[in-house]
């Protein structure tokens, strides 16, 4: 099938669809400009100082970091901060919005830049199942709050040597604050029982329609969770530029395009139904 007809087919199975669930990954916010540092190379471009220490980006972005290598994790995190805050959520994101304004439809994200939120969907209706940079929890988990920031900058941030200082700290200990992201290695994380509730409750019932966009191999949360609802009887459009990132789910609903140009493509070929 051509790109247009797959597009045209995709179009009317969103519209026949009363359920949906939105799977978005990496790929989703890359074309907001938000890096993945998945590519070592791009990621050891943007901060030297942590490759003459080969401190990788998982390295940092975990509970040890926090605690043995404290102004390069916090550095790493407030760079992300900054760089989310500086870009945009691209027109997929409020297309979701509308589409989702006539369905039962629910967003689950892996993303962590808080840009599903910030494109105002509703806050019920998504679960952003690795946190978000947006709130900050207590490192040595005192209690299990987690509570919202979003200032910035928020500390104080050294280029030359991508050091970080002047920490948040937390309101109930004096304690230092990590972001409340579920990190590598990370036991500590304290989870969103309001957002998995209402995940837990729209995904009671069958789903008709899963779109599944930016996953990548190295992170299949949603790809595993695809095919769960598959199982379940929904099908799946697969958006996404890595034709590998099929291989889990298998749809014949596969988009081999970016995801901003995949949903206004979709949003177009919708509008003329
Ligand atoms: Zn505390």
């Amino acid at each position: 099938m051509d790109i247009d007809s797959l597009i045209q087919k995709c179009a009317q199975k969103i519209h026949q669809a009363e359920r949906i669930v939105f799977l978005t990954s990496a790929g989703m916010s890359a074309d907001s400009n938000i890096p993945t540092f998945r590519d070592k190379e791009g990621y050891w471009s943007n901060f030297p100082p942590f490759k003459e220490k080969g401190l990788e980006a998982q390295d940092l972005a975990s509970p040890w970091a926090f605690r043995n290598e404290l102004p390069h994790a916090w550095a790493f995190y407030e760079w992300r901060r900054r760089n989310a805050h500086e870009n945009q959520p691209h027109a997929g994101y409020t297309l979701i919005n509308k589409w989702m304004a006539h369905k039962d439809a629910f967003i689950h994200t892996t993303n962590t830049d808080g840009y599903h939120l910030r494109s105002g969907c509703p806050p019920d209706k998504v679960k952003e199942v690795h946190g978000s940079m947006w709130r900050l929890q207590c490192l040595n988990v005192c209690s299990p709050d987690f509570w919202d920031e979003d200032a910035v900058p928020l500390c104080d941030l050294d280029h030359d040597t991508m050091k970080a200082s002047n920490y948040p700290s937390c309101p109930h200990c004096g304690g230092i604050a990590r972001p409340h992201i579920l990190m590598f290695g990370d036991g500590e994380y304290t989870g969103h029982p309001e957002q998995e509730q209402n995940f837990y409750a729209f995904a009671r019932r069958a789903v008709d329609l899963v779109v599944l966009v930016g996953s990548s191999g190295a992170v299949p949360t949603n790809d595993y969770l695809a095919r769960e609802f598959m199982q379940d009887g929904a099908e799946t459009l697969n958006i996404n530029l890595d034709p590998s990132a099929n291989a889990i789910v298998g749809t014949e609903y596969f988009l081999p395009l970016k995801g901003k140009e995949a949903f206004e493509r979709l949003d177009e070929a919708l509008q003329a139904l």
